[in-house]
């Protein structure tokens, strides 16, 4: 298997809890790198753009609201096959269906306020690091 990168969010409940250090962790001992890492609030336009495939959702709005609501934790990581293995550390979307373990089990507060972002695939993975940094900000 091909070392690969992937996109991450630390989203606002985790930054509130001061759990960055807690959930970088939980990446680093699954096997991820983080190459890039950058804490940021972002604006409104941003969360709207980064979540554009979900705006016909009944959740986007708070979304959105929520993902503006605090800092964030904008991060690329690398490793062996980096975005099944990041989805396979986060979890499931809702905390209560993830494997005990898994950073949304084990630290999220609900299925909105669930710690964490993974791209879902190689394609997204290289959009969402393209929307948050330059190539000369990823150091691997
Ligand atoms: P993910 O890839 O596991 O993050 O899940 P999705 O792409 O389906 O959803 C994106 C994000 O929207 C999730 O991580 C949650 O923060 C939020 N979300 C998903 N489903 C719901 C829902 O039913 N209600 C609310 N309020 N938020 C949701």
């Amino acid at each position: 298997m091909a070392v690969t990168r992937t996109f991450s969010i630390i989203k606002p409940d985790a930054t509130r809890r001061n759990l960055t250090g807690k959930v970088t962790a939980m990446l680093e001992e699954a096997g991820l790198r983080v190459v890039a890492s950058r804490r940021i609030r972002m604006t409104k336009e941003q969360a709207e753009g980064f979540y554009a495939v979900h705006k016909e959702r009944p959740f986007f709005n708070d979304l959105v609201a929520f993902m503006t609501s605090g800092p964030v934790v904008v991060q690329v990581l690398e490793g062996e096959d980096a975005v099944a293995l990041n989805r396979r550390v986060m979890g499931a979307t809702n905390p209560e269906n993830a494997e005990p373990g898994t950073i949304r089990r084990e630290l999220a507060e609900s299925i909105e306020a669930n710690s964490v972002h993974g791209s879902d695939s190689a394609e997204n993975a290289a959009i969402e690091i393209a929307f948050f940094f330059k190539p000369e900000d990823i150091v691997g």
